[in-house]
């Protein structure tokens, strides 16, 4: 109850596209009663959560935030979603994003921005804005949303909260709308690493309904970051990333004053050299729009969503007309220029040429991991900006994504924690990351510094 009035009284933050009081009552008295008549808690028995609008829950809307699926329902729920519910999850809504996860600020949704609660001028980030706020402002205790290029930890960045996003294979993508396949992973949002690290545990491992889900065992991560406050991990950082033009002077100095410090209270931190960050921004959007183009494709009007009408009889029209009003403008900029680089012509000078550069990242990532356990990066190079000040700018946006698509395009897990503030008044936090399959150190770490 306390949760539901809070969704109505913030409302106008948009964080939510729907909401099911009924139906998140009716469980809640259920989950009583069960318990009541002697059924074990679930691990999640009672636990309030809104889900993104990427992640399937059946018989619920499911839109991606687009037009092209407004008022789809999903027939099937997705496995983060399936292993909620088992564990005694009480799903209360559904997330706004940025249309299909694209974006870092979360005005891209066709049902209208997201608002920080912090300052109802400024963005969230994305693409999971609206997951971000559902945890800022106590809509929900915990959110799920996805991260393709940073759509968790950014926008928990910009709202002063924490946002984890698993190893690429660790949580399943049954039931997730794919953006960029090999990217994609659906991750969490919360207050505390303990909240996150508890649904990860739930939501993590394997499913046979994705290929490329891992089949490790899933630790018991609230357990296992509880062993790991005692050890103290060697960090690691790229001078590159300190350097960058375009990170603001003060999440600089924070930076380097934290990193400072972390040495004096006893850590080994070394500094690192990175030639290749200039790169990783174009083959992030290079790769990602490839794989968009694909995935995307499959919304033609026929098998799913939107049909403009009077219906054009002619097929290459009638592709045209659904698909040109129903998604929006960011969407269909990123299905061009996907297509770009996938044809004949240009595929090996762009596609094949990221796929290089993507490979040549993989190893250097692994060698930095023989060196050290955790990495430390800034999460965005600003502080959550204006609603509408970089919209007509997407180059800009884009760039902005400097330091979370590395994690993505390597498949390493990372988390933002929120550690500081600025002199603006608005939070920003520390990215962590380290090798595949070691949340716990990452959790472990997070934990240890928030
Ligand atoms: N901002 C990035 C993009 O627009 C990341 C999005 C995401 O992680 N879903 O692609």
């Amino acid at each position: 109850e306390f949760y539901l009035a809070q969704t109505n009284k913030y409302e106008h933050l948009n964080a939510l596209l729907h909401t099911f009081p009924e139906e998140a009552l009716q469980r809640a008295t259920e989950l009583d009663e069960q318990r009541a008549a002697g059924k074990t808690a679930g691990k999640l028995h009672g636990v309030v959560i809104t889900v993104k609008d990427v992640i399937a829950w059946q018989q619920h809307p499911l839109s991606a935030s687009s037009n092209i699926l407004k008022n789809f329902h999903s027939i099937y729920n997705s496995t983060a979603v399936q292993k909620l519910l088992a564990e005694d999850a009480i799903i209360i809504g559904i997330n706004n994003c940025d249309e299909f996860a694209m974006g870092s600020s979360n005005e891209n949704s066709a049902f209208g921005p997201v608002k920080n609660m912090l300052d109802e001028t400024r963005v969230p980030g994305g693409s999971s804005g609206g997951s971000a706020v559902a945890v800022q402002a106590n809509l929900c205790m915990v959110s799920l949303g996805s991260d393709t290029g940073g759509s968790v930890r950014q926008p928990a960045d910009f709202c002063g909260i924490v946002g984890v996003k698993p190893t690429y294979g660790r949580v399943s993508r049954h039931g997730l709308i794919a953006y960029g396949s090999s990217f994609d992973q659906i991750g969490v949002l919360s207050h505390t690493v303990e909240d996150a690290s508890l649904v990860l545990s739930v939501i993590a491992g394997a499913d046979d309904f994705d290929a490329t889900v891992s089949t490790l065992p899933v630790p018991d991560y609230t357990s296992a970051i509880a062993e790991k406050r005692s050890t103290k991990p060697v960090l690691g950082y790229f001078k590159q990333t300190l350097q960058h033009a375009g990170l603001d002077e003060e999440i600089r100095t924070t930076h380097t004053n934290f990193i400072n410090q972390l040495k004096a209270d006893g850590y080994e931190v070394k500094e690192l050299d990175f030639d290749l960050i200039d790169y990783i921004v174009p083959t992030y959007y290079v790769l990602t729009t490839a794989e968009a183009s694909s995935n995307l494709s499959r919304f033609d009007g026929v098998r799913y969503g939107y049909q403009a009408t009077p219906v054009k009889e002619e097929l290459t029209e009638f592709y045209s007309a659904n698909r040109s009003e129903g998604f929006g403008k960011e969407v269909q900029r990123r299905i061009m220029l996907g297509t770009f680089v996938l044809s004949a012509g240009y595929y090996d000078a762009y596609y094949t040429k990221a796929q290089q550069v993507r490979r040549k990242l993989y190893e250097q990532t692994k060698l930095v991991f023989s060196d050290i356990d955790v990495l430390l990066m800034p999460v965005s190079p600003s502080t959550a900006f204006k609603i509408g000040e970089k919209s007509s700018n997407p180059i800009e946006m884009y760039l902005a994504d400097i330091y979370t698509v590395f994690a993505n395009l390597v498949g390493i897990p990372g988390v933002s924690i929120p550690l500081f503030q600025h002199s603006n008044g608005l939070p920003f936090g520390l990215q962590l990351m380290t090798k595949h399959f070691d949340e716990v150190s990452l959790l472990g770490l997070a934990d240890a510094l928030l």
